[in-house]
């Protein structure tokens, strides 16, 4: 029977590291703000900043939201993008995707102060980590997350073989490179994949990490023994549940470890987020990060 790799109690310990050090920075006059950007309402968003929030004012960071109404011009959000890139109370900037038709995100994106992109969606920032340079740098919080649960799973990395199913700038892009830094060998497969193909790629993975949004994807059959899983897709179903990539029933049965849907990557992003607002804050006021 797999272990289940336990995301709650991951996030939870990397924010008990996060409050630690915040408290540490207030102590020092330094509180790490973390401005979010949201333009409309959409329901699931407005969630997702809710908590996001939320989990910043009980880190004791200084969260701040900027809401938008849907109609809003280009010119406002990419104006107030330059006014908090200036304000130096605010060391992180987010801005909540999706946005409206009339605002280019990816411009948005690359408005934002690298040294404050806390999403590590600015296209320097994506360089970097491509390019496998040396260094501090944001790098967007789901894969950074996902890289945390490998690590505290003890999962070997190094010349393994590992399969990412997805190819997002939100997740799979940027795993592949963070994988393939930690000298796996990965394989990135997308919609363009072939049945059979995926089949067999996945019955030699180490490693699996399926971010599709395609339940039931990922078989028991398709998975080696002794493999380790990351379900990071979130899929609600007709009936209110919420089910991941995998068949997770079938897949413990063969594998060495798996996450579960939800409590597996969904708590790391935040925790994350909070995480890399902290190294951001640390940065900008050249405090050094192992001393808090
Ligand atoms: P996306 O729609 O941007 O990307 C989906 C990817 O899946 C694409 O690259 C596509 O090519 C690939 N794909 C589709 N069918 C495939 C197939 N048959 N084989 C291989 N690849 C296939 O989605 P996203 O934003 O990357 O999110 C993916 C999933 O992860 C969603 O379910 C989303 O809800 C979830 N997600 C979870 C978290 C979290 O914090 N847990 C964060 C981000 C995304």
């Amino acid at each position: 029977m797999a272990k289940i790799i336990n995301g709650k109690e991951i996030a939870q310990k990397v924010r008990a590291d996060v409050t630690k050090k915040v408290e540490k920075m207030i102590a020092q006059g330094i509180t790490p703000g973390l401005a979010v950007i949201i333009v409309g309402e959409d329901p699931a968003s407005q969630i997702y900043v809710r908590n996001k929030e939320r989990a910043a004012a009980k880190a004791g960071i200084n969260g701040q939201t900027i809401q938008f109404p849907t109609d809003v011009s280009e010119v406002v959000v990419f104006n107030k993008i330059q006014e908090l890139n200036q304000d130096d109370s605010i060391d992180a900037i987010l801005l909540q995707s999706p946005v409206p038709s009339q605002i280019d995100e990816e411009k948005m994106q690359s408005a934002i102060d690298p040294n404050k992109d806390v999403d590590g969606f600015n296209p320097l920032n994506i360089g970097k980590l491509f390019a496998n340079r040396a260094g501090y740098y944001p790098v967007a919080n789901t894969p950074k997350g996902i890289m945390t649960l490998l690590a505290e799973t003890q999962v070997e990395l190094q010349g393994k073989f590992v399969v990412i199913l997805g190819r997002s700038i939100l997740v799979g892009r940027p795993l592949f490179a963070l994988l393939e830094a930690e000298n796996a060998t990965v394989a990135l497969l997308h919609r363009y994949t072939s049945d059979e193909l995926r089949h067999r790629l996945l019955q030699q993975a180490d490693v699996v990490i399926a971010a599709t949004g395609v339940p039931g994807l990922v078989r028991g059959i398709d998975l080696k023994a002794g493999s380790v899983v990351i379900d990071v897709g979130i899929t609600r179903l007709p009936d209110g549940h919420l089910t991941g990539d995998v068949d997770f029933l079938a897949a413990q049965d063969t594998v060495a470890a798996i996450t579960p849907v939800p409590g597996g990557v969904g708590p790391m992003t935040i925790a994350t987020l909070l995480q890399t607002t902290v190294e951001l804050a640390a940065k900008h006021h050249q405090m050094e990060l192992q001393e808090l």
